[in-house]
């Protein structure tokens, strides 16, 4: 099996009367329709948490993480030392995003994160999770064959470059640190924060090189 590498669209509206259902998006209407009917749910507090996760919070929270530890060494200490502090500090706790650990590529090191078990995840950081992220293939290949996973995101490090692969819980949730690329001296983290792409604080990327 591979994992799928593109960028996934966000799930669609779920109020969109499509009848092209595919199963599981039935199965899952069919469940909201009995958890609403019987009172257990209410629909516009699921709608509440799907639209501040698809729209309000995303990878432009952990960007502008990684983009203020670039450039202050005290908070990239801070950061590196309690990961839930600093980040709150920032504003950014959370649903699913109560305990957050940051790991630091480094020349030689590089870490990527999967939830082996679901789909743990940072939300308050990255916001919801791509669906390759929950795919069987991605969780139990990543930490059998991480080289070949990378690679099929097109991402290939040097052989000696050491791999650490993170298993996310329900307790605690990583950040990677992506490495700040060469040539952006000088940046303000506003400008830094657009190199930071969602996959380089996942470890399936790198940060992005200035044009
Ligand atoms: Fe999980």
């Amino acid at each position: 099996m591979k994992v799928h590498n593109r960028v996934p669209a966000m799930p669609h509206d779920h109020h969109d009367h499509d009848n092209h259902l595919d199963p599981m998006d039935a199965r899952v209407r069919a469940l909201e329709t009995i958890l609403v009917q019987k009172g257990l749910v209410d629909p516009a507090a699921v709608d509440a948490i799907i639209e501040t996760y698809a729209h309000k919070v995303g990878p432009q929270n952990g960007a502008a993480v990684v983009a203020r530890a670039w450039s202050e060494p005290a908070f990239a200490d801070w950061l590196a030392r309690d990961a839930t502090a600093a980040v709150g500090a920032m504003g950014f706790t959370g649903r699913q995003g109560e305990h957050v650990k940051a790991v630091f590529n480094a020349p030689g090191l590089h870490h990527v994160i999967v939830c082996t078990l679901c789909s743990c995840y940072p939300w308050s950081l990255l916001g919801l999770p791509p669906v390759w992220y929950k795919s069987p293939a991605y969780r139990s290949r990543v930490v059998i064959e991480p080289r070949a996973v990378l690679a099929e995101f097109g991402l290939v490090l040097p052989e000696a470059t050491q791999l650490r692969v993170w298993d996310s819980t329900a307790e605690l949730r990583y950040l990677v640190v992506p490495m700040r690329p060469e040539g952006t001296e000088g940046w303000t983290p506003e400008q830094l924060a657009e190199l930071v792409t969602r996959e380089s604080m996942i470890g399936t990327g790198l940060a992005r090189v200035p044009a």
